[in-house]
């Protein structure tokens, strides 16, 4: 097994985060965890046809014991490919179209460790939840963090907002060290907090800009250029900033009192 330090490769990488704790990072992001006598699974790629690859992971990193959970972050087609494969070989899927999750989340107990399913809702898909190693301080954030993206894809409206805001807060509240993002290469929450503080600085830069009276269309990656401490960010120049201004503005042109 190669363990490589953080980069932003799009082979597969695959990564020891604390003993018996795995990514496999790629431009879709996965992770097992080591329970003791079987295996924990965070999230199942979006190729069925990776399947070997990763059984043959799996067995390189922890063993040759069964998977006993699927967590999913989320439904979306690129989290949940292998699902059906585990599931075959035993594991129960676990996410928020499987069972009613309760706000207060649940605990997977297994011999070594336990690890902690919370629902975090609405941020990014109407199912989201984070999967946190609370001993190791790891969290697997799904969606919830793009590199630079906001998390919705839908229209941004001051309760969306807020509802971001307040789900980042609670992120930060848990103090993770390690960040293991849905996407891209894995981070800290140095990150989380500097792209919530990005977030509000794009809504108050394009805001100022929509009262002044300039076009929305004006309002541009020229007009508001991407933070410098933020050009090296995963695919973040390339497209994210562009993109992520562009729904601000399109709300706030919408909404002229503000978000
Ligand atoms: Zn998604």
């Amino acid at each position: 097994m190669t363990i490589l330090p953080t980069g932003t490769a799009e082979q597969p990488l695959l990564r020891q985060l604390a003993p018996g704790v795995f990514a496999r990072q790629e431009v879709d992001n996965m992770g097992w965890v080591d329970m003791g006598d079987s295996i924990l699974v965070v999230d199942t790629l979006e190729q069925p046809t990776a399947e070997a690859a990763v059984w043959q992971a799996l067995r390189e990193t922890v063993g040759d014991r069964p998977v006993g959970w699927v967590l999913n972050t989320h439904t979306h087609p690129d989290h949940v490919a292998l699902n059906p494969a585990f599931e075959r070989a035993g594991a129960e899927i676990i996410n928020a179209r499987t069972r009613e999750l309760p706000a207060s989340g649940l605990t997977v107990e297994g011999k070594k460790r336990s690890v902690q399913m919370l629902p975090m809702p609405g941020c990014h898909s109407h199912g989201d939840c984070v999967v946190w190693l609370p001993a190791e301080r790891i969290l697997f954030v799904g969606d919830l963090f793009g590199w630079g993206l906001i998390p919705w894809m839908g229209n941004l409206t001051g309760e969306r907002k807020q509802l971001i805001v307040d789900t980042y807060r609670r992120l930060l509240d848990l103090r993770p060290q390690t960040l293991v993002p849905g996407h891209g290469p894995l981070c800290g929450d140095a990150e989380l907090r500097r792209w919530l503080d990005y977030f509000l600085w794009l809504i108050d830069q394009a805001g100022a800009r929509i009262r002044a009276g300039i076009k929305p269309a004006e309002i541009d990656s020229k007009a508001i250029p991407p933070p410098p401490d933020m050009l090296d960010w995963w695919r973040f120049r390339q497209w994210k900033h562009a993109d992520s201004l562009k729904k601000v503005v399109k709300a706030l042109a919408r909404n002229r009192a503000g978000l």
